[in-house]
């Protein structure tokens, strides 16, 4: 199917990320789509479906992250970080090391510590939110964001 695989240490394999048949915000395979794929439920559809937040409401909230997620992009683009392959995490830290490796400026320094904040917050969001509390996904967490170096 053209998913790219990698190995993940002693958690086995793990499909390596943006996966190469997301197409915007669909999957181009999804009559076909792994086993994995099929099992995962986010929070947030758990709890739609176990009607402990209403569909409009989640609806706003997947809006409202991805304008973050926006908003995040454009910050690390900012910074010098313009792969947009990557995975947002493996930009983010790229991003920062690519900071810390120029002189800072008051500019530069604001730039980092508004994304910092930033992705802080997205980071929050994604694991209150969204990261599954069932069943494989259980101890999923969104892994943590590097530190800000001064
Ligand atoms: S559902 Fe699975 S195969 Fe489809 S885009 Fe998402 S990660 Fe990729």
């Amino acid at each position: 199917m053209g998913i790219a695989v990698e190995a993940d240490g002693d958690a086995g394999n793990a499909m390596a990320l943006p996966c190469a048949a997301l197409e915007g915000t669909r999957c181009s395979i999804y009559a076909h789509r792994p086993g994995a794929c099929r099992a995962f439920e986010c929070r947030l559809l758990t709890s739609a479906g176990r009607g402990e937040i209403g569909v409009e409401q989640a609806l706003a909230l997947i809006a409202d992250t991805r304008k973050r997620i926006d908003g995040v992009r454009r910050q690390i683009a900012a910074l010098g970080q313009a792969d947009d392959r990557l995975p947002l995490r493996e930009r983010y830290a790229d991003a920062v090391a690519l900071a810390a490796e120029t002189p800072a400026d008051t500019t530069s320094r604001r730039r980092r510590r508004t994304l910092e904040a930033t992705m802080a917050e997205i980071t929050r969001i994604l694991e209150a939110e969204f990261l599954s509390r069932h069943g494989a996904n259980a101890s999923s967490t969104w892994p943590g964001t590097p530190p800000l170096r001064e």
